[in-house]
This record gives structure tokens, sequence and C-alpha cells, in this order.
């Protein structure tokens, strides 16, 4: 079994949804850049307070400060981990690689109009950042998380034009990285475009094989 993973795709492909089942499921601890810096920021350490000021002035946090925070991070999850939303840069990658040894990295491989489809219909929870989707997933009650019962939101830049904007972006600067994982035999690619429970089965049989 392999318990030190990371999730690779363009947005909407379903990473979120993905490292929520697989990492409850096997008692993983699920890392979103994201979510650690707010957490590094809301612990008030040395480091979040480091990426608060670039923060506070509207400026993306850097390199050493995100990738200090996410190593701080990952040596603290003894029972292993999935990253969703890093590496995405070669550069990032071969920090991740000198800091710990990477199991496997599932590629969430999916059409773009499905992506955009998905992400226009995405619903988020505020309060455990779980994702939704009103066509393919929905919550047990409309509106409301299944989880916790939060008040789902429509993210501001959930709208097609943006969209495409990122998935262009993704191919650009992070798509290089299925190369990269490919050339070291990690790499195991998924259909994204198949329903949630389809995905999940394709992501356990690739964490559960040599
Ligand atoms: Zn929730």
């Amino acid at each position: 079994m392999k318990t030190r993973l990371v999730f690779l795709g363009p947005p909407g492909a379903g990473k979120g949804t993905q490292a929520i089942v697989i990492a409850k499921k096997y008692h993983l601890a699920r890392i979103a850049t994201g979510d650690i810096l707010r957490d590094a920021i809301g612990r008030g350490s040395a480091l979040g307070l480091k990426a608060k000021e670039f923060m506070d002035r509207g400026d993306l946090v850097p390199d050493d400060v995100v990738n200090a925070i996410l190593k701080d991070k990952i040596h603290n999850t003894p029972d292993g981990f999935i990253i969703d939303g890093y590496p995405r840069t070669i550069e990032q990658a071969n920090f991740l690689q000198s800091a710990i040894e990477i199991q496997r990295v599932i590629y969430f491989d999916a059409p773009e109009e499905i992506l955009v489809q998905r992400i226009v219909n995405r619903r988020v929870c505020p309060v455990c950042n779980a994702v939704y989707n009103k066509l393919e997933n929905p919550p047990a009650v409309e509106g409301k998380c299944d989880l916790d019962g939060a008040e789902l939101f429509h993210r501001t830049d959930d709208i097609e034009e943006v969209t495409r904007e990122r998935i262009k972006t993704f191919w650009q600067k992070t798509a290089p990285l299925v190369d990269y994982y490919f050339h070291k035999g990690l790499l195991a690619k998924v259909s994204a475009e198949r329903n949630v429970g389809e995905v999940t089965a394709e992501i356990e049989f690739a964490i559960q094989t040599e």
C-alpha cells in the first residue's frame, strides 16, 4: 500500500473530492497548500507570520516559504498523506523530492469541456473545504455540506472565462510534471471524467499495486 501520495491534475478534475474520500478511508492526512498556509497563519508560527506578510500585500507567497511550511507538515504525518494542488512547477517537484520519498502520483486526466462543466457547477464547503457538484456529486440536502451541514458557496472565480484561463495555466506550468513523474516510474493515470465511485476505485487500484 502506497501512503505518500500526490494528486496531480487540472482544475475541475476532482482531486479535492477524491482526496477527501481516500484520506478518510485510509487514514491519510490531506494536505492542500492553501489550507496549510491558512493553518500556519492561524497558529501564528514564524513561517505563518512570514506567509501572512505576503498575503496581506496581495502578493503570492514565495516558493521557499510554501516549501518550508509543507516540509514541516509532511514530516508530521506518520501514517502518510495526500498532497493536493502541489507541486505546480518542476522546481517545487524537485524540492518535494529532496524533502521526502513520494510513492505514487495520481494524474487526473479529463477533457477540457468536462472540466469547465464541473467547475461552473461546483459548490464548496467553507468549513471543511469539501467540494460538491450540482450535476455529478450533489450533497444529500441541497446547498448544505454532508459532513457538517454548513451552507455551500459558489467561488467567485468558478465562472467559465476564468476557468478556461486556469486550465490553460495548468497546461503551461504544471503539465510538464506528468512527464517528470512518469519518468520516475511514479505516475498512475486515472480517467477523471468517470463518476466519483469509479475514479475512487481506479485510485485504490493504483495505490495498492506495485
Ligand atoms: Zn463541510
